[in-house]
């Protein structure tokens, strides 16, 4: 660890000469505030290392990357920035978080959260997982993806190498080093870097034509279904062209022991032709991904789910925090979704509140007037459009629907009709968790500011 014997710095202060930082090195510190442990894994151009923080004894990931590499490939510090602002985008209970970024002045770190369990990756190379298991995955996998596509952000990454577990088995996406913001589609509205891992990529991508990310992700995501589910890739032979015409033709094999709910949603994921490739929302519609979970959890409380010792489907590591897209998606039968899963619409911000429908819409019109914009009851008394407020890149037009998924668990869910994707995500951010934070039992998805409160109810009801 002699790379650490050196002086240390945050990236905003810059100021590099300091003394006790020199003597806190011996204990492999960086900037006195955290302590280095063992080497977690290593990247393409980082290494990462378990770290304590001092402070508040907290367990972290600390990723290491050299400024010098940064500096000789130019297109590297882009990457970077890029890494930091999309983190910064993507909170989210099934995406690494990353806590903060310090700097040296040879080397830049990456606070992380710790995914304490390691990749998903390792717990399939010891075999095939069984469908209640790769179901649970699959489901945080598609709310994180769902999450980072509502922000904007595709990952173009997706395998399982790149997918941790934290403590409790939940599922964490990480390496966002690859990831596409907004700013980086052409006139054309599409991608056009090729990058990712070819046995995961997919055909768009490797044809080098502009490409959807968010279509592109779906793809990687059926790679994954189908790792999890088989134990080994979809495409694979010696010969790398011969393996692209495979992926180009979607040319793959469905294992017998797949079951028919589970063959239906791959083959409709690794469909070659990104147009025909199902939707996030059309996932969400499939029984595989539909099929339920204990069924009793929905009578517990919303926060805690226990672990389900009494062995229901899902009982392998049931989830500690119960959100609401795991709700809406584990819900078979007996209620109306079709409302939430309209295609083209582009989901928001989402939470769980406690209040009746009828008082959550009532709050839902106050909130949308008092920001300028004209409101009008949806036609089946679940809903509020708001419509009008002119942006910088077009005008605004949300939905905010209310769905009363128990007695005394309703969600809500904000959609963007028509505008712009990062001007749809300031208003869910700067507006809509504000205005509304007083109704919120539990916010879908991100940590809403204070992660000591995320997903924890914030009204004594
Ligand atoms: P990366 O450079 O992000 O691909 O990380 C390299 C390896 O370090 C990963 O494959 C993991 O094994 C490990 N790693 C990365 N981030 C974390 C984290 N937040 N928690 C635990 N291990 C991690």
């Amino acid at each position: 660890m002699g790379e650490l014997q050196e002086n240390t710095t945050t990236s905003s202060s810059c100021s590099d000469t300091n003394s006790s930082d020199q003597e806190a090195t011996a204990r492999k510190l960086i900037l006195s505030r955290y302590e280095l442990g063992r080497l977690l894994g290593k990247g393409t151009f980082a290494k990462v290392y378990h770290g304590r923080d001092l402070t508040t004894g907290e367990s972290v990931a600390i990723k290491i990357l050299s400024k010098d590499q940064v500096l000789r490939e130019p297109s590297m510090a882009d990457q970077i920035q890029r890494e930091i602002s999309i983190m910064r985008l993507v909170r989210h209970p099934n995406v690494v978080e990353l806590k903060e970024v310090l700097a040296t002045r040879s080397r830049i770190f990456f606070v992380l959260e710790l995914a304490r369990a390691g990749e998903l990756f390792a717990r399939v190379s010891q075999g095939r997982l069984p469908e209640p298991e790769a179901r649970r995955y699959f489901r945080q996998l598609l709310s994180a993806v769902d999450f980072c596509h509502s922000r904007g952000v595709s990952h173009r990454d997706l395998k399982p190498e790149n997918l941790l577990l934290d403590h409790n088995g939940d599922l964490k996406v990480s390496d966002f080093g690859l990831s596409a913001l907004p700013e980086q589609l052409r006139h054309d509205g599409l991608l056009h870097t090729q990058c990712g891992t070819p046995a995961y990529v997919a055909p768009e991508v490797l044809r080098r034509r502009g490409y959807d990310g968010a279509k592109a992700d779906l793809w990687s995501c059926g790679v994954i279904l189908y790792v999890l589910l088989a134990g080994f890739l979809p495409f694979q032979d010696e010969n790398l062209m011969k393996m692209y015409a495979k992926v180009f033709r979607a040319d793959y094999q469905i294992p017998p022991w797949f079951s028919p709910e589970a063959r239906r949603l791959v083959s409709r994921l690794l469909v070659a032709d990104p147009v025909k490739r199902i939707s996030i929302q059309g996932i969400m519609e499939m029984p595989w991904f539909r099929k339920p979970f204990i069924p009793r959890a929905l009578s517990l409380s919303p926060v805690e789910v226990g672990t389900g010792a009494g062995g229901g489907e899902e009982s392998v590591g049931s989830p500690r925090f119960y959100n609401a897209f795991e709700l809406i998606a584990s819900m078979s039968g007996g209620w109306d979704l079709s409302g939430l899963f309209e295609k083209k619409r582009k989901s928001g911000t989402v939470f769980t509140s406690r209040l009746p429908a009828a008082e959550i819409l009532e709050r839902l019109e106050e909130v949308g007037r008092g920001l300028g914009f004209g409101v009008e009851k949806g036609k089946g008394g679940y809903g509020v459009r708001m419509e009008g407020r002119e942006e910088r890149r077009g005008r605004l037009e949300v939905v905010a629907e209310v769905f009363e998924a128990a007695p005394e668990v309703a969600v809500v869910e904000f959609f963007k009709i028509s505008g712009d994707a990062l001007d749809f995500a300031k208003f869910c951010e700067d507006d809509v968790r504000p205005g509304l934070k007083d109704i919120v039992w539990t916010w879908q998805g991100d940590d809403g500011g204070d992660p000591a409160t995320a997903h924890r109810p914030v009204m004594g009801l």
